[in-house]
């Protein structure tokens, strides 16, 4: 039963066309498109063209904006057994064809590999390094166990897999096996009795997880032309930084489940390690360290390196008022022919709803404020087109743009999930509340009694898509999606399996929630291009602020250091002043019916954000320039607040340089007050 005042939702007459346009069949046929052809990084300049047809038919001014970037491609692979007896047994490295999925028999299928590897061969003993984290690896070595020039057998999750990679080589190992497992599928598992796909929603043992292994941590984009755009002719860096220089590759939990048996009673066993998530759910495995096992493995790995276009189709609709922008983000392409869920059931929701802003202009409207689609190419090697399209249009973005919302997985699950920056929380929330949420085939409730009853809460942002970019240039960004909570379908994530088959029959049979959520990011694009007032509050980063600064304490407290957090907490109250300055005279503007003043208080809260991201950005890693939060260095996907000083202390475990940010950081946010008073 729905917690509104109304249900069905009232909307008023320009929601309703943009709501109304929506058809869930539809939505399946640019699915259906989008899923039944290789749209591998690079290779996919037909889609792109696709995707910018449609919406040059729906009314937008479309062109294809291409880069020149480093890429590579699978051209080979081996991994081989041997037991201490000398015995052998080599991995397929293939998920399996399935009869009922049409597109897992696809010739021009993607081998299971990881995007940036590196080519060359490995053959050496290995060691079971948990989730593959820095405190993974400081546990093993607490534990004695000798790294050097051994494989590392990694589990999938927790961290960017990239940075699995990057710790097992700055312990001197010298190539990475990961694997997925079981653990990570909640209730839908075989062991507990739920049939795998293709016959029931738990995961297909075969299941491998692609995907890449930059070391995004440093920065994301083309790894040859850092902090600048990817043209012809432009001179490129060494790749040695920023992508690994020992081989790697991914396998199912079915072929890991000999290599890690192989290690059962040698070394420390999982339990005694003590570590979050070392355990797994493999059947018959102990996640033992391995150490004395006697086992080794023989990996090889080919690449092929290119230097190659990509393609961001990009359409607009110019607004009467060009100087603010809204960009809505979608990557197109996938590493397997399907890619239903990552990333076409947000390209598919895109298309419909380019229609469903035709339908409004049909009646004569415009947006106030300019609309960009883009459709990136390239994401999934590490952002590459999002970043690459930032760099090159950077002055005009840090001036104009007032939203960048993201859609990468749009539907994976029933379970909406939104991050964003504080500054749009009043928006998000209030817009779910005219939404109609298809739950477990309930037809009364509305998209925030789901995320009540589910979540709750709008996360911190921190990378892994397509928003990084622009939230690290102080865009006010948003990222949502819905996925699948521990008694829903397996989503096979980087699989073959993310295939059209799959989604029509598990992850949105008849795709109702593909349908609720491109309605959802219709009202919000909507309302932030319509409305007089720009719908971004910047006093909503005060009470944010304030619960980072708690949890600051917390880790302090934790490391059981000493640090002097006045000159943040002053910067805070400043800041509070300054946006309860801002919102009164706003309101004065609305009550006083003054245009001019509307404009000045709506530039402003386009802008104070950029104060959050600061020139020379966080120790390490210019890139990340937004000084409130980012991707942890430990995590490369979850995000840390505060992380000049939260980093400072839990992975240098250096106080002096965290005393240092506490000064950089009070600063930013002094620089984001100022802005909102002027
Ligand atoms: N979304 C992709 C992944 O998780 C790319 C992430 C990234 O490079 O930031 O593999
Ligand atoms: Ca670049
Ligand atoms: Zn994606
Ligand atoms: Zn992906």
């Amino acid at each position: 039963q729905s917690e509104n005042a109304t249900f069905p939702p009232e909307l008023d007459a320009n929601e309703k066309i943009l709501v109304d346009s929506f058809d869930n069949t539809s939505i399946s046929t640019w699915s259906y498109y989008y899923t039944h052809g290789g749209h591998v990084a690079g290779r996919n300049k037909s889609m792109a063209q696709w995707t910018a047809d449609r919406w040059a038919e729906y009314g937008f001014t479309t062109r294809l904006d291409e880069y020149i970037v480093y890429l590579n491609y699978p051209v080979s692979h081996s991994l081989q057994l041997t037991y201490p007896n000398g015995s052998t047994w080599n991995a397929t490295l293939k998920e399996a064809v399935l009869e009922e999925d049409p597109t897992t028999s696809y010739p021009n299928s993607i081998p299971t590999f990881h995007g940036y590897s590196w080519s060359g061969n490995a053959s050496a003993e290995y060691i079971y390094v948990g989730r593959g984290q820095k405190v993974d690896f400081e546990r093993l070595i607490a534990l004695g166990v000798d790294l050097e020039g051994k494989i590392a057998l990694a589990k999938y999750g927790g961290p960017f897999r990239g940075l699995k990679v990057k710790n097992a080589q700055d312990h001197g190992m010298v190539g990475v096996v990961i694997f997925s497992d079981p653990v990570d599928d909640g209730n839908m598992t075989e062991a507990k009795g739920v049939a795998a796909y293709p016959n029931g929603p738990a995961r297909n043992p075969t299941t491998v997880q692609r995907g890449s292994v930059q070391f995004l941590s440093i920065y994301p984009g083309d790894p040859t032309t850092p902090g600048y755009t990817s043209k012809e002719g432009v001179p490129r860096a060494d790749t040695s930084h920023s992508t690994p220089r020992i081989p790697s590759l991914p396998v199912s939990w079915l072929e890991g489940q000999p290599i890690l048996q192989a290690l059962n009673g040698f070394g420390t066993s999982g339990v005694e390690v003590n570590r979050t998530g070392w355990v797994g759910a493999i059947p018959d495995v102990q996640y033992n360290t391995g150490v004395g096992s006697g086992a080794s493995l023989s990996l090889t790995n080919v690449m092929e390196d290119e230097i190659t276009p990509i393609w961001d189709a990009i359409g607009i609709i110019n607004g009467t008022n060009q100087d603010e922008v809204v960009i809505v983000g979608n990557h197109r392409d996938a590493w397997i022919i399907g890619g239903a869920a990552d990333p076409n059931s947000g390209s598919s929701v895109l298309i419909e709803m380019a229609k469903a802003f035709h339908n409004l202009m049909e009646t004569g409207w415009k947006p106030t404020r300019t609309i960009v689609f883009a459709s990136w190419d390239a994401e999934e090697y590490g952002l590459v087109g999002s970043t690459e399209w930032m760099e090159e249009y950077i002055p005009w973005i840090k001036t104009a743009v007032v939203s960048y919302l993201n859609i990468d997985v749009a539907v994976s699950g029933p379970n909406p999930d939104f991050s964003a920056t504080p500054d749009l929380h009043t928006i998000i929330t209030d817009l779910m509340k005219k939404i109609v949420w298809p739950y477990h085939g309930t037809t009364n409730s509305t998209l925030f009694d789901v995320w009540t009853a589910t979540s709750g809460e709008i996360g911190v942002l921190g990378s892994g898509s397509d928003y990084t970019s622009f939230l690290h240039r102080g865009i006010a960004s948003i990222d949502m999606g819905s996925g699948g909570g521990p008694n829903d379908p397996v989503y096979p994530y980087h699989s073959n399996y993310d295939s059209y088959h799959w989604m029509a029959t598990f992850g949105d049979p008849g795709f109702h929630t593909h349908k609720a959520i491109g309605q959802y990011l219709s009202l919000l694009l909507y309302h932030i291009v319509n409305d007089p007032v720009l719908p971004l509050e910047p006093a909503t980063y005060v009470p944010e602020l304030n619960k980072y600064l708690a949890a600051l304490e917390e880790v302090i407290a934790t490391a059981n250091g000493t640090l002097d957090l006045s000159a943040l907490t002053a910067a805070i109250s400043t800041f509070e002043t300054s946006a309860a300055q801002f919102t009164s005279l706003r309101d004065f503007a609305i009550s006083s019916s003054n245009d001019d003043l509307i404009t000045v208080q709506n530039h402003k809260a386009r802008d104070f954000s950029r104060g959050f991201a600061s020139q020379g950005g966080l120790p390490g890693r210019e890139f990340f320039q937004h000084l409130i939060f980012a991707p942890g260095l430990d995590t490369g996907y979850a995000p840390v607040t505060f992380p000049g000083i939260t980093e400072a202390i839990t992975f240098d475990k250096n106080f002096t340089l965290a005393q240092e940010w506490v000064g950089r950081t009070a600063e930013a946010v002094l620089v984001a007050a100022g802005m909102l008073k002027t």
